[in-house]
């Protein structure tokens, strides 16, 4: 219940689910009908399925007993391997460190591991294990997971509190807040394309873009595409067909704007057109007064302050 939900918004739901169904028999032979509806204003409804799909596994296929070793554990149904791993230390006593982000953070920290995430995944999960005690595991486990959440925080970890202190790599380096190293972000080429401000009196020409795809939706000055390494020839070649416009101006300087995926670069070309003269289709005028009232994504609002400046 707990996976995206937070402990007060679950509180009162758990008490109940609890009250109704109090073992696994009892929710393996419950209706799926009567899970989903007891869950209902929790959402993620896939959790109450594979809740309820685990209890009739066990139920059916183990007597109504769970397997105690990590690899029976996985093979139930919403059991992944760290749900595994937890439920093996923490209510079976295996030996085993189920790693969760926090886990992960201290565990790092105290060996400095250097690779980045998510490649250094294996190298964590086998350090990690070094830090279970003789038995207990599952205190272990919670140990770490409390340290990391309240002491190995990812912003200005508390190290003179943390027990692990004069173990720790990372402290004596003094880097510990690089720690996970996370691989870079993959930025794209940089795209580059015209956006074309047309002004009829006090209205500016927009569309909207299409619905799917980068900014699905929002208004937009109309403009040319994005590509990697286009010419402003090719870019100004896809101008709006606007019988009043003789020439199109370019602004001194360019737009510039970072996408998760790829940098911009936006030339903006400016013209006035008549009063009375049509949008091209698929395209409108709106007040430029009104704007702000349009769902203009970032990237416009440049495009826009821009085509106003002097
Ligand atoms: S000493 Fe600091 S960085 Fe190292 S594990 Fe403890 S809190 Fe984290």
């Amino acid at each position: 219940m707990l996976q995206q939900t937070t402990v007060k918004a679950v509180g009162p739901y758990f008490e109940k689910f609890l009250a109704r169904w109090p073992d696994v028999s009892a929710l393996g032979g419950a209706d799926l009908e009567d899970v989903l509806r007891m869950w209902a204003g929790l959402g993620y409804y896939s959790r109450a399925r594979n809740l309820h799909a685990c209890a009739v596994t066990v139920l059916r296929e183990h007597g109504g007993v769970f397997p105690d070793t990590e690899e029976g554990l996985r093979k139930l149904p919403g059991i992944g391997p760290y749900t595994a791993a937890a439920i093996a230390a923490i209510a079976f006593d295996r030996q085993t460190m189920p790693v969760d982000g926090n886990i992960e953070r201290v565990t790092t920290r105290l060996f400095r591991i250097e690779e980045a995430l998510p490649q250094a995944k294996p190298q964590i999960q086998v350090l990690a294990a070094t830090l279970l005690g003789p038995s207990r595991a599952g205190d272990s486990a919670q140990a770490l997971m409390d340290l990391g959440a309240t002491i190995c925080t990812p912003k200005k970890p508390a190290c003179s509190l943390c027990p692990l202190n004069e173990d720790c790599a990372a402290r004596e380096r003094g880097d510990q807040e690089t720690f996970p190293r996370k691989a870079a972000k993959k930025t794209g080429a940089l795209r580059r394309g015209a956006a074309f401000f047309v002004v009829r009196g006090d209205d500016l020409l927009v569309r909207s873009r299409p619905a799917k795809g980068l900014l699905g939706g929002m208004t937009e000055v109309p403009g040319s595409d994005w590509l990697a390494g286009q010419e402003d020839e090719e870019a100004l070649a896809q101008a709006p067909e606007l019988g009043g416009v003789k020439r199109w101006h370019r602004k001194l300087g360019v737009v510039t704007h970072v996408f998760t995926h790829f940098p911009l670069e936006l030339v903006v070309y400016t013209a006035k057109v008549p009063a009375r003269t049509r949008a091209p289709d698929g395209m409108r005028w709106v007040p430029i007064a009104t704007l702000d009232g349009e769902a203009l994504p970032n990237v416009m609002r440049k495009v826009v302050s821009h085509g106003l400046g002097e």
